[in-house]
């Protein structure tokens, strides 16, 4: 099994108009992302990192424009009862964590995935099972009686098959960005059904990720769908309803290449440290996923105000009037406040240990 022949991508100069769109490529001189960015790149922080502005740059991609376009289906400020819902349950928040300044902040982001047309020829095999139904009963007592339950099960039968192949599939989609894994966990897989032909106005302003998997790199992937399609059409050509260790050995021709672009909006907010956290807004349902961290410092000032008022009180009690009933009162109350003090410093650690930071491969840690 060869591998077939691959486009290969070309060096595209920083000062190129792409796409018939005025898209320019600029890169992040912090994590390395590229983008392709309409407007002056130095005024746009990189949404991958947020740790540097983006900088004009030479870029090695394929001059081609996307074949398909999925586009930002409502505008980010429609998400923000979305965003207010997602900042509401951590009670002591950084103050850079509302909900308005997400919004705010979120930049339309486009995702690129390959598109892969080919024809597969070769030979297969492969255990497709047969599915079966078995009836059986069960006798069960009830306390009186003896009551008979039928049941009906289905089992598979698996028999060994093998064959030929050659049929063309068309429209195989698989990620052109290494950082996919990790946005596709929280946006979901791209529906072709949502996409429209590329037309230049589709893109709104926003940035593009530049494929940093090139075809070559991209091919074992699509490669994977290349033969999950296959062994689906081999399935149902067995008229079986499983199969199971398919193997095929084939030899992919006219292979065509092209892009489909998946939104997603990406935010960020500044944590105690001064560290951006990166947020992802759903384009379709605006849900926010990502790390939202309490602020430590913030539970170190609330218990620190809830011991000096424990001492206080104490101190009244014990000092000024310990036996009379205020002064009671002024003990007791010290005393719960003194235990209750270390809630809010328990919480915020607590919480923030379940808070998983968003990281993809372009990310330096
Ligand atoms: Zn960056």
């Amino acid at each position: 099994m060869s591998t077939p022949p691959l486009p290969s991508v070309e060096i595209i100069p920083e000062t190129s108009q792409l796409w018939s769109a005025s898209l320019q490529p600029a890169g992040c001189p912090h994590c390395g992302t590229g983008f392709l960015i309409t407007g002056d790149p130095a005024g746009q922080r990189c949404p991958a990192c947020w740790k540097a502005n983006l900088a004009p740059q030479p870029a090695r991609l394929r001059p081609e424009a996307p074949e398909l376009v999925i586009p930002f289906p409502r505008t980010v400020r429609d998400f923000l009862p979305q965003a207010q819902k997602f900042v509401q349950p951590v009670w002591l928040r950084p103050d850079d964590l509302q909900a308005e300044r997400l919004i705010q902040r979120a930049v339309p982001v486009y995702l690129p995935h390959w598109l892969v047309d080919g024809r597969v020829k070769g030979d297969w095999q492969a255990q497709v099972g047969f599915d079966y139904q078995v009836q059986s009963s069960q006798e069960r007592y009830t306390g009186s009686n003896w009551q008979v339950q039928k049941t009906v099960e289905t089992r598979i039968r698996w028999e060994p098959r093998l064959g030929q192949i050659e049929r063309r599939y068309e429209n195989l989609a698989t990620p052109a960005s290494s950082a996919a894994n990790a946005l596709l966990q929280r946006i979901g897989a791209p529906d072709p059904r949502q996409s429209k032909p590329y037309q230049p106005e589709l893109l709104q302003n926003a940035l593009v990720r530049i494929p940093d998997l090139p075809p070559d790199s991209a091919w074992p992937a699509a490669r994977a769908r290349f033969e999950q399609a296959a062994a689906e059409s081999c399935q149902v050509a067995a008229g079986g309803q499983n199969i199971d260790q398919f193997r095929l050995d084939a030899e992919y021709h006219a292979l065509q290449w092209t892009q489909l672009l998946q939104p997603y909006y990406a935010s960020a907010y500044r944590d105690d440290d001064g560290r951006l956290q990166t947020i992802l807004i759903h384009p379709f349902s605006g849900e926010l996923s990502g790390p939202r961290l309490a602020s430590t410092r913030k539970a170190w000032v609330v218990s620190g105000i809830a011991i000096l008022i424990a001492v206080i009180l104490l101190a009244i009690g014990l000092i000024a009037a310990p036996l009379s009933p205020l002064g009671i009162l002024a003990i007791i109350f010290g005393l719960v406040t003194a235990v209750s003090a270390l809630a809010p410093i328990l919480w915020a650690w607590n919480w923030n240990r379940h808070q998983t930071p968003f990281l993809t491969a372009d990310q330096p840690r």
